[in-house]
């Protein structure tokens, strides 16, 4: 049951309540997922250079991704008014992280359930009267959600066709992943348009939930 709002938002259940987000992610299908303060979450500029140089499919297509959505700078103001998070990340089989046409479909199932799993810890978070909650995905909705459509509706100025469902990736608004991964000890590896998968020994997508 959605709790009232309070002008503290219940500030003194939220170590209760970040677990219990941590908790739930696991059960959405997590591999490992953590508590995190905001200052621990790293916003580098070249990161979303890297959506441009080489350039990404996604870059200038979709509404979540660069130059379109949030910018690094913006989210560092914005998570100096935060202090914790829920960091996750799921493991994914090489053969469907590296872009090969044979594995699609098991590709954006693997990322449609990273955002379900966003969006579900953002939502609980919200309905505790954590109401400022916001979360970030992996990849990009234009490829998650609208990879069969000529375009994105929300460009068009248009309701997004997801807009529960989409969200910026951690990368899109400059939140460094490997680094965040690294810092928590949990494996990750380079997957670049040329990977193999017999060279990575494992894929990672990653989500985080700003809670409070
Ligand atoms: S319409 Fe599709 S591509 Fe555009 S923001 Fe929404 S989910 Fe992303």
């Amino acid at each position: 049951m959605a709790r009232k709002i309070t002008p503290d938002m219940y500030d003194s259940l939220l170590r209760e309540d970040l677990e219990r987000y941590r908790t739930k992610a696991i059960d959405l299908g997590a591999s490992r997922a953590k508590i995190v303060r905001v200052e621990d979450i790293p916003v580098d500029e070249r990161v979303i250079l890297k959506c441009q140089v080489p350039r990404c499919f996604g870059y200038g297509a979709g509404a979540q991704c660069p130059p379109h959505t949030l910018k690094p700078a913006e989210l560092r103001e914005l998570l100096k008014k935060y202090r914790f998070a829920v960091f996750f990340i799921m493991n994914v089989p090489p053969e469907v992280i590296v872009r090969d046409k044979e594995t699609i479909k098991e590709r954006v199932a693997a990322y449609q359930q990273l955002y379900k799993i966003v969006s579900e810890v953002e939502s609980a978070a919200f309905y505790d009267g954590h109401y400022l909650a916001v979360g970030f995905a992996a990849g990009s909705c234009r490829h998650t959600y609208c990879g069969q459509q000529k375009d994105c509706q929300a460009l068009r100025g248009e309701r997004c066709r997801f807009s529960l469902l989409s969200r910026p990736s951690m990368e899109a608004v400059g939140i460094d992943v490997y680094r965040m991964v690294a810092q928590a000890d949990w494996d990750i590896y380079p997957i670049g348009s040329g990977a193999q998968p017999a060279d990575i020994p494992k894929g990672t997508l990653a989500g985080i939930v700003i809670v409070q």
